[in-house]
């Protein structure tokens, strides 16, 4: 498997002089769109604050800016890659602005995501973001207690929790990484964590529960989920590589025209893997590339198959390409490796590298 994978640096340096000039320049223009995140949000929670409207006006208000506090985190991640401005004070207030809905803090986000994430994707022990192993399996009773669960009960739950995924995966990361943070650096990283939640506890007590659970509480879950469900999508199809190949390791889904235009691109996440420094309103001329090149390596899907893929497959890696429900032991390819979104079919048994009624660290080849 090894031979096959190249790093993102590889592909970047092939397709990179294809490019033209201006796609590696920031794009400051994409701060208008978080403006008018910004103006709606506003306007959204001034008027369940200030006006008594029944509660199905009020559901609508909140499916807006729930769609509004998506789009602000996503306009968040493309800020703080430092894509959009590259002074880093107006990158990290900008980017804190657009991440406060879902109150993660710039040094914590670009400490998790830009300088780990990125730099090990897919690799099972430094990836913060990739799912566990049968090894990790194995030791942890909350994961083999899901694992019992009935399929349907388990799937449906995997795709419900996607509405708080984002703000409970974001605290986890804050408790892992606070004390990697030089001691001088804590209380600022601790302050991004602070003031947010400050401004949504006051929220609290200014207009009182009922309205808060519309201004924020609802719109909080449908922004989770939303992001949640480009998340989820990025790599978890894919298999685990020892090299950071993002051809291999990611999966670029595809949305309508409309949702890219609300979404900055997001869903162009291999071509991000490879220029995460590029506008992503560069990404549809990369994508062009990767295809004319590497047609045979490159993933994409609708999103909409690629969440229906997720549904249908277990999420514990049992060998770095090959997905396992240890419950009756049934086993799956990864994109790339026998997984075919179209038809999804548990592995012949006399196909599988390793039963995991053995010793399961002998099962981690690949
Ligand atoms: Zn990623
Ligand atoms: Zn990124």
């Amino acid at each position: 498997m090894k031979d096959d994978l190249q790093s993102f640096g590889w592909y970047a340096a092939r397709v990179a002089p294809h490019l033209p000039k201006e796609a590696f320049k920031p794009v400051p223009g994409r701060l208008w769109g978080g403006l008018a995140y910004l103006l709606v949000v506003t306007a959204g929670i001034l008027t369940i604050a200030l006006t008594d409207f029944n509660i199905w006006t009020n559901l609508l208000i909140a499916l807006v800016l729930g769609g509004c506090y998506a789009g602000m985190g996503l306009l968040g991640h493309e800020i703080l890659h430092g894509t959009v401005v590259r002074k880093a004070w107006i990158r990290d207030l900008t980017g804190a602005i657009a991440f406060a809905p879902l109150s993660t803090g710039p040094r914590l986000w670009r400490k998790w995501h830009n300088m780990t994430h990125h730099i090990h994707t897919q690799d099972e022990s430094k990836d913060p973001d990739a799912w566990p192993t049968i090894e990790e399996f194995a030791s942890s009773k909350f994961l083999q207690r899901m694992y019992r669960m009935p399929f349907s009960i388990r799937a449906f739950l995997g795709l419900a929790f996607l509405a708080i995924t984002f703000t409970f995966h974001s605290s986890r990361m804050f408790a892992r990484f606070i004390s990697e943070f030089k001691p001088e650096k804590r209380a600022a990283v601790w302050m991004q964590l602070i003031i947010p939640w400050t401004v949504w506890i006051g929220l609290l007590v200014w207009i009182g529960p009922v309205k808060w659970i519309f201004a924020f509480l609802i719109p909080l879950l449908i922004g989770n989920f939303i992001v949640m469900a480009y998340i989820s999508t990025n790599h978890r199809l894919n298999p685990l590589t020892p090299v950071n190949d993002p051809l291999a390791n990611s999966l670029t889904v595809t949305v309508p025209k409309w949702v890219d235009f609300l979404h900055f691109n997001f869903s162009y996440h291999t071509e991000h893997h490879l220029f995460p420094g590029m506008s992503s309103k560069y990404y549809p001329l990369v994508k062009a590339e990767l295809k004319k090149r590497w047609p045979e390596r490159y993933h994409e899907m609708p999103l909409v198959e690629a969440l229906a893929t997720l549904y249908k497959t277990p999420r514990i890696y049992k060998t770095k390409t090959e997905l396992v429900d240890p419950y009756p032991d049934r086993t799956y390819g990864t994109l790339g490796h026998g997984l075919d979104p179209k038809d999804i079919q548990e592995k012949p048994k006399e196909l599988k590298e390793n039963s995991i009624a053995k010793n399961p660290r002998d099962s981690m080849g690949g």
